[in-house]
């Protein structure tokens, strides 16, 4: 496969740490959320990139911003990018890697004089990371569907709608009924990111072509019992709703071990558990759990969340315990086409011979672009993989390496893609 011209990693490294150093004040690590002054100074000098770059600006009514390289045709964009909001606390690599990346592999393209056949668009993609606003990848999301709805407008964080809070940045709530695009309006979509995780690190990998992302079925359960003295009421006649929960904690952890082996990503997890009346000499009488599962593997994911509710359903009726569901959802995973999986395989077992195919256990925007266009990711990975804080680290070597993947990407799909 014909690779790409040679990035340049220390501009590269230079590009994340000018952005990594625009944080909101009094924050701990490098924090940039939706819609805070420091995301709009990121972004302004984002922009200053890109048109420093030569590209076309485009900023789209859901606030998404582009910049377009043109080909030597008219064909639908290949379009680059992730985002470039953090969480509270954040470190320097998530979604920005795949930004400043997606940057420098424009300016790699036009250093070479190489243009492509197809125009390729860099994306920075609004609010990825979940708000108080509570909507995760808003900008993909309001590009690639219309599951946004209208009514969200009007929810306040702080005194700012998020109606306000979108126009801020630029965008046009008035007019962000989704989708505001169809498919075939990129050719194809490529994702940069850290891992996130430890799999790659554990198996001395630099590179992963991502197999997809990962499935989830969630919802949360209610547990009622009867409270009671805990000293009075002997044991055969208790109703007694944190007892009932003991089994449906394991059940959740060995369902997932047992699947984890199949290779699909399957993890299961109890996060939070509110017990009332919470006291320690009284038998609880209501227990809100909120379990998730995830797999890529769609039938074995709905296997795995059949074999949970039996087990918790035996769990409470032993004991007299009522169980509730609500809220359950099921989220499809997404996975790339077969074609392209192999053409992002290839380009990373080039680069590194230990690179390894992984499914992604993090929802990103390309769950969204994955609806729009043939869609793709590329991991590096996270030491310790640690994300979502400040310690969140990945080698620059690895960080180069990993835009080194995207060019040839690149350059391999502009072949490939009639
Ligand atoms: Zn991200």
């Amino acid at each position: 496969m014909n690779p790409a011209p040679s990035i340049n990693g220390a501009r590269l490294l230079a590009d994340i740490h000018a952005l990594a150093t625009i944080t909101e004040p009094d924050t701990p690590g490098w924090t940039r959320r939706f819609p805070s002054g420091a995301y709009r100074q990121g972004r302004a000098w984002l922009r200053e990139q890109f048109e420093a770059e030569g590209l076309g600006i485009t900023l789209d009514a859901a606030g998404n911003l582009f910049g377009r390289r043109d080909g030597k045709s008219a064909r639908a964009p290949i379009v680059i990018g992730s985002h470039t909001d953090t969480v509270m606390g954040a470190g320097r690599f998530d979604g920005m890697l795949g930004v400043l990346g997606a940057l420098e592999v424009a300016r790699t393209l036009r250093e070479a004089g190489l243009s492509l056949r197809h125009p390729l668009m860099i994306a920075d993609y609004l609010s990825e990371e979940a708000t108080d606003y509570a909507i995760a990848c808003m900008g993909s999301m309001i590009l690639a569907t219309g599951d946004f709805r209208s009514e969200w407008l009007d929810r306040t964080v702080g005194g700012v709608s998020l109606r306000q809070a979108i126009g801020d940045m630029g965008g046009a709530p008035e007019h962000m009924a989704g989708p505001l695009l169809r498919p075939g309006a990129f050719a194809a979509s490529l994702e940069l990111h850290i891992e996130q995780g430890p799999v790659m690190e554990a198996r001395g990998a630099r590179l992963a072509a991502v197999t997809g992302i990962v499935g989830i079925h969630r919802a949360i359960f209610e547990l009622h019992g009867k409270s009671n003295h805990a000293g009075a009421t002997p044991m055969s006649l208790r109703q007694d709703a944190v007892a009932a929960l003991g089994p449906v904690i394991t059940a959740i952890e060995s369902i997932a071990r047992d699947a984890a082996g199949n290779g699909h990503g399957a993890v299961g997890t109890i996060g939070k558990i509110d017990v009332a009346p919470n006291q320690g000499n009284v038998i609880a009488n209501k227990v809100i759990i909120y379990p998730e599962l995830r797999s890529l593997d769609m039938a074995e994911l709905d296997r795995m969340w059949e074999a949970f509710m039996t087990a918790a359903n035996k769990a409470c009726a032993q004991r007299g315990v009522t169980l509730q569901v609500h809220n359950h959802t099921r989220l499809s995973s997404v996975v790339p086409p077969g074609w392209l999986h192999e053409l992002v395989w290839q380009v990373c077992s080039e680069l590194d011979q230990n690179a390894i195919r992984t499914p992604s256990g993090a929802g990103h925007d390309t769950n969204y672009l994955s609806l729009i266009a043939p869609s793709a990711m590329i991991f590096v990975p996270s030491i310790g993989g640690r994300s979502h804080a400040p310690e969140e680290i990945t080698n620059d070597s690895d960080l180069v390496r990993g835009v080194q993947a995207l060019a040839n990407c690149v350059v391999a799909l502009d072949t490939t893609l009639t």
